[in-house]
């Protein structure tokens, strides 16, 4: 973490101004940014990408988090009041890749927040962060062929078996596998449903197969024939 007003020159130690053209609010000074972004990236830096959080963003979602993963260097620029000078961002562009990424429709204080949230989903797709490595692709928006991919994760169960009246599903104390990854399979459909019927839409169209069309119609999703062949 560095502070930018490490990169200030007067006694108040400035990071804004008044935005040109009028109205509320202050916007960011391009010039302590630009002298942070060389301290920053200079030597060592090699392959460095920058994110900039902002709600006029790229919306942040799985894939991004994976294919950030895999980028050698990331460095998080996170504006405040009306946000950065655009000259910043138009500069940078010229030194290395530039994401201008938002974690939600809301609007946020500051960007800490947001690249915190960032950080949390994309160090854990780095290998050997998670404890176990099969755990992502079985998460919600699993990614890929998996059986995760476009839903959101169902119910999860520890023991006991039974807690304050409340057993667990029969299945899985089965020990049958099929059945098991079957029932989650319904499960997060039926989850997807109830709470994103947009992530629902997708998946009619990258194909179903039958006991996944009956869920869904059971849950009260119409399923097309035309939407399943397209
Ligand atoms: N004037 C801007 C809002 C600035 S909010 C606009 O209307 O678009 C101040 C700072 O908070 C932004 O510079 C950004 O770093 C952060 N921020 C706010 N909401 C965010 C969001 N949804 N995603 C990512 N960053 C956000």
């Amino acid at each position: 973490m560095h502070d930018l007003r490490e990169w200030t020159h007067d006694p108040h130690r400035t990071v804004d101004d008044t935005p040109f053209g009028g109205g509320p609010g202050m916007v960011m000074s391009p010039e302590p940014w630009g002298e942070a972004i060389d301290a920053v990236t200079a030597g060592g830096l090699a392959g460095a990408q920058l994110v900039v959080p902002t709600p006029a963003g790229v919306p942040f979602a799985q894939p991004m988090a994976a294919e950030f993963a895999q980028a050698e260097h990331l460095v998080f620029a996170c504006g405040r009041y009306e946000g950065i000078d655009a000259r910043f961002v138009e500069h940078a562009r010229g030194l290395m890749p530039v994401h201008e990424v938002s974690i939600g429709d809301y609007v946020l204080a500051g960007g800490e927040p947001a690249v915190l949230v960032m950080v949390e989903a994309i160090c854990r797709l780095v290998p050997g962060v998670l404890g176990n490595a099969e755990s992502a692709p079985d998460d919600s928006f699993g990614a890929g062929a998996g059986p995760m991919a476009g839903l959101v994760e169902g119910p999860a169960y520890t023991r006991p078996r039974v807690w304050r009246g409340l057993g667990v599903p029969e299945v899985l104390l089965s020990g049958n596998h099929a059945a098991i990854a079957r029932w989650r399979r319904d499960e997060a459909l039926r989850q997807t449903v109830r709470n994103r019927p947009d992530l629902a839409a997708r998946l009619v169209r990258d194909g179903l197969d039958d006991r996944d069309r009956q869920v869904l119609s059971d849950a009260g999703f119409a399923v097309s024939h035309e939407d399943v062949a397209n």
